[in-house]
Order: C-alpha cells, then structure tokens, then sequence
C-alpha cells in the first residue's frame, strides 16, 4: 500500500469516534489550547435511520455502520455463534444502539473503588453523569441540565406497557418511574437519549459542536492499524484512509477509544497483549500483558414472545401500510408516535431472591414480535419480554487472529459458562413468566408463542436460554482498570508500563454495570479527558 507521512502533528490522537471519542473529542478542543486529531473507521452518520429512533431495527446488517462481527461458536450455546453489532460510523455505537438511557446501580461503582480504584466511586462519577447530562425532566440531586447528552422521557404510555408494569406491581415489586433515580428497582418506562424524537447520539451532542473548532480534525473511513512508540512512550499512530498507509504524530498522548474489540485488537497489533498470541502471529512482542482482550463479559438476553389478544402492538402497525402511513406521517408533523421508540418501552429491574441487595436481573418489555434482532416482525398480534443477567460471572476474550488488522479478531464472551449464570438466566425467566401470569397481563396474552408452555422445568428453560439466547450488545471490560497484574489500564485509564497512552471507552469497566453500557460509556469519556488535561497541566506545573 502506498504510504504517505503527515507533517502535522498534533498534541492529542484519539481512536475511535463513538460514544466515549466524542466525548473526548469536544472536551479536549475546548479551550482552544490543543489540536487534536480524531480518527475513525466509519463514514459519517447521513444515513436518516440513524436519527430515527425506531430506525435502530435496520442498522442490524448494515455494513456502511456496522462492523457485523459475530462470536466464536459458543460452548455453552450448542456452539452457535452470536452476532456482536458495534457502530462504524461517526458517534460509534451511540449511533446504532437502542437508545436506552440506563446508568447501572450505584454500588455497581462503589464495586469498581473497593477493587481499587480510587476516583471511582458512585460518589466520584455522578458528577461526570450529571454534566454530560441534558434532562428533560430537569435537574435533581442525581440529574443534570445543560449538558451534551439529551435524555427524554417515552412519548407516551402504551397499554401493554402500563399492563406490564401493573403486573410486576401485583408480584409486589415497586412502580420506578427512574430507573436512574435513588434506587433502581421496579417496574416502569425507560428515558432515551433522544430529543424531539430524534436519535442523540455522541456524534450529534458532542462531535457536532466540536468540528467547528480550528483545532480539532476529524478524518472518518480511516483504519488505525498500529499505535508508534519510542521506546515505551506512544508517539503517533499508523492509520489506513484513501488507499494509502498514513502516520500522525502526537506530542502528548495517543488515545484509544475504539470500543471493547477493537482497543485490545489495536494493543495486540501493536505487541501489547497475551504473549503468546502475539508470537504464534509473529508480532514482536512490546510487552507481555495477558490481561489485553481477557475479562470479556457481556450482557445475554434470553426472549419470551407472546401472542396479543388484541391488535395494539407494533407488528399491527409495521404489517398493514395504512398504519405504517399514518405512523410514518405523525412522525413527520409531529415527531411523536412509534417511530420514537427504542429498544425497549419499559422495563424492570428485580431482584430473583430476595436475600440480594440489589436487582440481579433486567427485563426490556418490546411492544412487537420478531424471531431476530432487525428480522421481520411477525405477522400476528405479538410482543416480546427478555430476561438479562446484569452482572455475569462468565469470562470471555478479544484476540487477533490475524495480523491484518482488517480482519475480524476472535470474540468470544464464553456465555453461561459459570454456574450461577445459568442458575440467574433461569430463574429470570421464572420470574418473567410470574409476571406475566397476573391477571393483568394475561387480558393480553393469548398464548406464549415461544417457548411456549411445554417449556416448563428448569432443564427445559435452560436449554431455551442455551438455543436462542442471544447478546444485549454489553461488551466491557477488555482492557480493565485495575491494579492487579491482569489489570490493563490504572485508576487514571494509562496503560500500565507506558507512557503517553491511555484507552478511554467501555473497555476498561472493572465490570460490566448492572443495566445498559452507553451513559457509563460517555461518563468514562468525560472522566477521562479530564484526565488527560489535568495531567497535562501537572507536567507543564512540574516543567516550568
Ligand atoms: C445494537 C446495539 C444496541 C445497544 N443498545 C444500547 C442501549 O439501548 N442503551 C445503552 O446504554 N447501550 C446500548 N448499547 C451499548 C452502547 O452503545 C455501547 O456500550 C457504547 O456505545 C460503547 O461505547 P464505546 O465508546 O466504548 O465504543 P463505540 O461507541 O463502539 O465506539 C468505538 C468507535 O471506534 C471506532 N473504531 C474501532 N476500531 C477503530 C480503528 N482501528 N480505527 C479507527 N476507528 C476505530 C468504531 O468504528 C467506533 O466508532 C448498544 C450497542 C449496540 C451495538
């Protein structure tokens, strides 16, 4: 490939412009003071089913914005490999995901400072949440205003949806009307990062605003292959765009905010990762971190459907073109109706026993019915419930199995293969089905089309979760923090052993938060940068 050398350099190099890039994207250009350079491998985000929340459905397959990996086959899944969407686009996989807004429990990281990590605590980051945050139900203890990420409530209340709830209120669970809120356990509607029913993604509160500053220079459909170092220092970074092999130097520090595969892919092609991955493809080992790509855990979602009694789901509208006309059309005059949804309406978040501190799992209650993720709704009256283990013990990994970085590394989140796994899984979906069993719910309920009622000891729930169960897109944890040998990155999100390089994104959760990845994902963005400035104001302190 031909190679060309930029002669700019920059003071910061940040790869990967999704969730958490963005974010650092706009903050480290803020004052003006540094340039910056943000690289990404996806085009720009025209395509208009970004924008509608509704429109996430037909970003599954799409590989103009989606890398559309997939899982080595699977163990304890009967060996079926799971699809694994990420964003390839500007505002990464804020752009494709489901839109909800769910920040975990708040022990989930007063667990990340006991296992070390000071700076960490939920007391630490709630300011870093609340300054990202714009609410629309305005400011609180807990909730900002003004800030880059819009968070909105749903539109308005749907039948199954207030049934749902109901009937979890009936199995003696609490109405939450803020999953976000002092505690998170309850039944009720999820809040999207949207405004006006229109998608915000990071690309669009954050990326949007910073491409107008001089100093920030943004070159999207660009492969960052390699990370330079001079010696153990990060010095620039080797990236791909227009057919030729490019380099950018950075004389602060390189940046990686490239998502839970590809920043430890971006390690290991570099020669910092599992030792003997690196010299069985021949790369020159930097250093031998086994921790790069190990610690893999990711959310599983396992779907109960269900035939309606009545013809108010979605599948009712998206399969008669009148529907969809007058759907389609209320969005246009007023951005309201069901084109405004996300990946869930409502939800819960319980607890399977009641000796648990905290809910253990996760349901996103769906007013439509499909066999897939992005497949064609079914032709009935349907709607579906999943159950999500929120904080799995099983372990996974990222490795290359090339040394071209284009090919797809070898992903496998090992699902359901630590015992209490499955135990929670099962139980879930018992829980799920009580639920549904309350009067309320069953006015609606003609039958449970899958598993459906012959489904019914815990061996046969089981092997349901083993044969469809699926990801909820929750990769983390790839590129830890921590300080423990396997640990990748400090407290400070440096790679440990280098100077000048810091992984900044979802990689680095110690462990995966109970509920959904992306606010945690922008809260470590807006953490970090300000990391990044406070140590260089501290170098510059300590050089004058
Ligand atoms: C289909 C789907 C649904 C989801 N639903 C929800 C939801 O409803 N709510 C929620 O909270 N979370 C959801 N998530 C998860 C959430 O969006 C992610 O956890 C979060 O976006 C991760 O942020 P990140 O910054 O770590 O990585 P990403 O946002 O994935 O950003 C990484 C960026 O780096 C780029 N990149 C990678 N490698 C390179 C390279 N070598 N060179 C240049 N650029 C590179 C990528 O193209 C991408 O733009 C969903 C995710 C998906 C995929």
């Amino acid at each position: 490939m031909p190679t060309s050398s930029s002669s700019v350099s920059f003071d910061y190099i940040i790869v990967g412009a999704g969730s958490a890039g963005c974010v650092l994207a706009n903050r480290l250009t803020a004052s003006g003071r540094h340039r910056v350079l943000l690289l990404e491998a996806g085009g720009p985000d025209r395509n208009i089913w970004i924008h509608v929340p509704l429109g996430y459905g037909k970003l599954f397959s799409n590989p103009k914005v989606n890398w559309l990996y997939s899982t080595e086959p699977e163990p304890e899944l009967n060996n079926r490999r799971v699809i694994q969407p990420r964003g390839k686009v500007l505002g990464g996989s804020s752009s494709i995901n489901g839109l909800l807004y769910i920040r975990g429990q708040h022990e989930d990281y007063d667990h990340w400072r006991q296992l070390g990590n000071a700076g960490w605590a939920f007391a630490d980051v709630l300011p870093y949440f609340r300054r990202a945050e714009d609410q629309e139900r305005g400011a609180d203890e807990l909730h900002g205003v003004g800030g880059h990420l819009k968070v909105s409530d749903v539109c308005e209340p749907h039948p199954l949806c207030e049934a749902f709830i109901a009937a979890a209120q009936s199995c003696g669970f609490p109405r939450n009307d803020d999953f976000n809120g002092p505690t998170q356990e309850g039944a009720g509607y999820f809040q999207l990062t949207t405004r006006n029913g229109r998608r915000w993604s990071t690309a669009v509160g954050y990326l949007k605003e910073a491409r107008r500053r001089p100093n920030l220079a943004v070159v999207s459909n660009a492969l960052a292959t390699r990370i330079l170092f001079s010696g153990r220092r990060a010095i620039g970074v080797e990236y791909r765009a227009d057919g030729m092999t490019h380099t950018a130097y950075a004389d602060g520090e390189v940046i990686l905010a490239s998502g839970a595969f590809n920043s430890p892919q971006l390690l290991q092609l570099s020669g910092i990762g599992p030792e003997k991955v690196l010299r069985d493809l021949g790369i020159a080992v930097l250093a031998d971190m086994p921790g790069v790509g190990a610690d893999l855990q990711d959310h599983l979602q396992i779907r109960i459907m269900y035939r309606c009694t009545e013809p108010i789901t979605m599948n009712d509208v998206i399969n008669d073109w009148r529907h969809r006309y007058v759907a389609g059309l209320r969005y246009l005059v007023s951005r309201k109706g069901l084109l405004t949804i996300g990946a869930g309406y409502a939800g819960a978040f319980l607890r399977t026993r009641p000796d648990l501190q905290t809910p253990d799992v996760q349901f996103h209650f769906l007013i439509f019915s499909a066999d897939a993720a992005g497949a064609t709704l079914h032709p009935f009256s349907g709607f579906m419930a999943s159950v999500c283990q929120l904080r799995p013990d099983s372990r996974g990994f990222v490795r290359i199995a090339s040394t071209d970085p284009g090919v797809p590394p070898a992903i496998q989140p090992r699902y359901l293969t630590a015992r209490n796994d499955r135990d929670t899984v099962v139980a879930g979906l018992k829980l799920l089905r009580r639920v549904m069993n309350q009067p309320v719910m069953q006015k609606y309920i003609a039958e449970e089309y899958a598993p459906g009622a012959k489904c019914s000891s815990d061996e046969d729930l089981l092997a349901f979760a083993r044969q469809t169960g699926t990801t909820v897109y929750h990769p983390t944890s790839t590129c830890r923090m921590g300080s423990d040998p396997n640990a990748v990155v400090d407290e400070r999100l440096r790679v440990r052993g280098f100077e000048r390089l810091r992984v900044i994104d979802a990689s680095i959760m110690p462990t995966v938060v109970s509920g959904n990845t992306n606010a945690a994902a922008v809260m470590i963005g807006e953490k970090g940068s300000d990391m990044v400035l406070e140590d260089a104001q501290a170098a510059k302190a300590a050089a004058a």
